[in-house]
């Protein structure tokens, strides 16, 4: 009797030695299982991320300046530093590099430095022509987004010379020798001058060169509205006929830190740096 309890006793043990087994595999395979799901959605998530087309949006906890060069930063293959002529440059032109269209191509610095630089990149840019000009050309995007709004109202260019749209960098150099000179140019570089940049832009800095802006004759408020809605506006502090193309609207400049400055009634979007 009493081998026959005991018999029970280690068949008893044994049997819940097995399904304590059982039941801790089972519970740590079911663990395991709810680990791996979650990896593998961030892994598909991640490939679709990197793929996907959507445009860089910065975190909007970040202030204005960490918001506009965190956005550049993905265009830019250094971003300059601050007292550096580039940074300079980057304040006063850099407006142009939030454009995040899949069509506009942007150099990977705020200078190019030669006539060959400047071709090179001009060569890779694909061009549309502003309807109702004879030599007037823009990158395609902005091209197109200008004729949209001049089919809402009329929007005369500042000269009707090719000389408005883009140039290239011997136009750029001639226009700044028309009205500065290797002295300012000196003053420009050590940042001691910087107003003469909403008049004109040294060589190889101009947005003209980039097919992303233009100079018009605009008059009236709803001429403005035309352009704004359709992506171009005022970036260049102080110089009134220059239009650049952001290819966003204007609820959305704020997002990238952009600043909404008015200089004599004008509203000009102007970096935050
Ligand atoms: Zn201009």
């Amino acid at each position: 009797m009493k081998r026959l309890s005991r018999k029970a006793t280690f068949i008893i043990i044994v049997v819940l030695m097995i399904i304590t087994v059982v039941t801790i595999y089972g519970f740590n395979h079911h663990k395991l299982v709810n680990k791996v799901q979650p990896v593998n959605k961030c892994v598909s998530n991640c490939t679709n991320a990197v793929i996907s087309p959507s445009p860089f949006i910065p975190n909007q906890e970040l202030n204005e300046q960490q918001r506009f060069l965190s956005t550049i930063a993905h265009k830019l293959s250094t971003t300059p530093q601050n007292n550096t002529f580039e940074y300079t440059l980057l304040r006063a032109y850099g407006a142009v590099f939030l454009n995040q269209e899949l069509g506009v191509k942007l150099p990977q610095k705020v200078i190019l430095a030669t006539e060959q630089e400047a071709q090179e990149f001009q060569t890779t840019l694909t061009m549309g022509q502003v309807d109702g000009t004879r030599d007037c050309y823009l990158q395609k995007s902005a091209a197109d987004a200008l004729n949209k709004a001049r089919t809402l109202q009329i929007i005369p260019l500042k000269s009707g010379f090719s000389g408005d749209c883009t140039r290239n960098f011997a136009t750029n150099l001639n226009f700044w020798r028309k009205y500065a000179n290797n002295q300012v140019f000196e003053r420009v570089q050590q940042g001691q001058e910087t107003k003469i940049l909403g008049t004109v832009a040294p060589p190889g800095t101009s947005q003209h060169l980039w097919g992303l802006a233009i100079d018009l004759r605009v008059s009236n408020q709803e001429q403005r509205k035309a352009l704004n809605q359709n992506g171009w506006f005022q970036t260049v502090e102080n110089d009134l006929p220059h239009w650049t193309y952001i290819g966003w609207t204007e609820e959305n400049l704020p997002k990238f830190g952009l600043k909404n400055k008015v200089v004599n009634g004008i509203i000009y979007w102007v970096t935050p740096i």
